[in-house]
């Protein structure tokens, strides 16, 4: 008897495992855009754009390569707008024995297609998710038996087992982090190569009229719009990063300037997780690149530590501590989320730009995420919710099992240091070291309280004294504390008035 294969808005890879065993002549392939998904947060409009755009193209890729693919469009009058309902209908329409998915990437899609099974009997069979070079069950294995789990661990695990960049289990080169090497802020003349852009087809161009038709109240400029919305073309993409960025890549990590916000990164995440490019074929078109002389170590390695460190050890921890991970909040922060991560409409210039970019592209590179959108949370202590909320709907890139961990335990720390070793807390300086915004910004960098002062300086004291039973401990961050109690107490009395000023004004 015939099955029903589902394929998800982030399962769009020609080997997904729900594919392997489709016999093309009874099964049929489905695929709905449904309300539910695309309005569960107000996601970004060229999110939905993008997502809706692949999905078609896919669907229309497989009908060419000969499956029987059911699609069902977001405008369909019949839509039900939740796939568990569109199922439910396709499956008592079709005489289907089961229904098979790849592994869904949310706990949230996941349960609701466990109910299929365990309320309305559907036989349902669900795969690995093979895409991931570390699975699920690995990542426990892994997990068991460590007090603490730590990236840098995991990843030189990975590059061993894979033999990533690797030789006789050693590390390429003598040294398994070249961070160190990758803080450089690019001179005026270091212009960012342009990245890969796209023309819009027919199937794109009724997308994006669809959008804007309906999701008038959404966030985020939806043109102008090039991305890559096919396999063939995320791989120019790939090739493009790989071609022109890759070199500098680890030189200007962690840079940002103002107006530029692609900088030396890949641009990739967006083709990664929902499907069009593998992490395998990424990190092997690095490896080559290095192997070839066109790229060096620093940048590589610095590369693949994202892809095969930083991508699966979130992914692990994610699926380690869901559910409820969502709902951790280490330093009970209440604060609301201000209206100016929306708008812009702030003085603080780093905050300004990097929403400018996330408005406009549906993407800010990850320091801006993390040093600039991230630290102004953290410090100013905003609801955990809300922000991860914010960071969930805004970028392209975004799907709770990449977002949350990245939001709740790098960039807040509200899962209390199970995912990061310390807070990612800093002040004015290290933005003004790793970025061009305090130059034209309204506030003084090199002022640490009162009248003009940058807002991230006495945020940071404050944000260390308010939470010093919670953080003095920390070996990482308790030596701070020192430095904090050789202040005068004029010095602490002014970071204390400044801040108690600046939050009240947020509020
Ligand atoms: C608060 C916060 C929220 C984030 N939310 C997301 C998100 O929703 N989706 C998402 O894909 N990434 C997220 N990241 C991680 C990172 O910022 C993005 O992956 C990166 O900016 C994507 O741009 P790029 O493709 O140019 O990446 P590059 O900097 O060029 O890195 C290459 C690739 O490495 C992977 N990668 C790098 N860092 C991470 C990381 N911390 N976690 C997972 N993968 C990583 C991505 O697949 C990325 O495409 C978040 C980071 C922070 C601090
Ligand atoms: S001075 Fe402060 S607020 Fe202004 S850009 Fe620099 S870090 Fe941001």
């Amino acid at each position: 008897m015939a099955n029903l294969i589902l394929i998800l808005g982030d399962q769009l890879s020609p080997t997904i495992s729900s594919l392997a065993d489709c016999d093309k002549s009874s099964d049929s392939i489905f695929m709905c855009e449904v309300s539910e998904e695309a309005r569960y947060v107000k996601h970004h409009r060229k999110k939905i754009a993008f997502l809706f755009s692949a999905m078609r193209h896919f669907a229309k890729e497989l009908e060419d390569e000969g499956y029987r693919v059911v699609y069902r469009k977001f405008e369909d009058s019949e839509n039900k707008g939740s796939i568990e309902a569109e199922i439910r209908r396709q499956m008592a329409d079709g005489n289907y024995e089961k229904l098979l998915v790849t592994h869904p990437g949310e706990y949230r899609v996941l349960e609701n297609l466990s109910k299929l099974k365990s309320d309305y009997g559907i036989s349902l069979d669900i795969l690995e998710d093979d895409r991931f070079f570390c699975s699920t069950d690995e990542f426990s294995r892994w997990v068991k038996g460590r007090k603490q789990l730590r990236m840098e661990y995991f990843y030189r695990d990975m590059r061993r087992r894979f033999s990533i960049l690797t030789e006789g289990g050693a590390p390429i080169g003598g040294s398994w982090n070249y961070d160190s090497e990758n803080r450089k802020f690019p001179d005026d003349d270091v212009k960012t190569p342009q990245t890969a852009k796209f023309d819009t087809d027919k199937i794109t161009e009724d997308v994006l009229k669809l959008v804007a038709d309906k999701f008038p109240d959404h966030f985020g400029e939806i043109e102008p719009f090039d991305f890559a919305v096919t396999r063939a073309d995320a791989l120019k993409a790939l090739n493009d990063f790989v071609r022109c960025r890759l070199e500098t890549f680890g030189d200007y990590q962690d840079a940002m300037r103002e107006g530029d916000p692609w900088m030396f990164h890949a641009h990739i995440s967006f083709y990664l997780n929902c499907g069009l490019l593998n992490p395998r074929e990424c990190v092997a078109a690095a490896v080559d690149a290095y192997e070839r002389g066109e790229a060096p170590i620093n940048a590589v390695e610095g590369f693949i530590r994202q892809i095969i460190g930083w991508r699966e050890f979130i992914r692990g921890i994610y699926w380690m501590m869901m559910p409820g991970y969502e709902a951790l909040n280490f330093f009970d922060s209440k604060r609301a989320l201000p209206d100016f991560y929306w708008s812009g409409d702030t003085m603080m210039n780093c905050i300004k730009d990097c929403i400018h970019s996330t408005k406009n592209y549906a993407y800010a590179h990850h320091i801006q995420r993390l040093m600039v959108l991230g630290n102004f949370a953290l410090l100013t202590g905003i609801n955990p919710k809300e922000v991860s909320d914010w960071f969930l709907s805004v970028y392209a890139d975004a799907y709770e099992w990449v977002e949350l961990p990245n939001v709740i335990g790098m960039a807040l720390f509200a899962d209390g240091g199970k995912l990061a070793s310390k807070p990612y807390a800093s002040g004015g300086n290290y933005i003004n070291k790793m970025s061009n915004y305090c130059k034209s910004c309204h506030y003084k960098v090199s002022k640490k309280s009162g009248e003009g002062a940058c807002p991230f300086n006495y945020l940071y004291w404050d944000f260390l004294a308010r939470n010093r039973t919670k953080l003095e401990g920390n070996p990482r961050i308790g030596m701070l504390y020192k430095t904090y109690d050789r202040m005068s107490e004029e010095k602490k009395a002014a970071i204390a008035k400044s801040s108690a000023d600046f939050l009240k004004e947020l509020d």
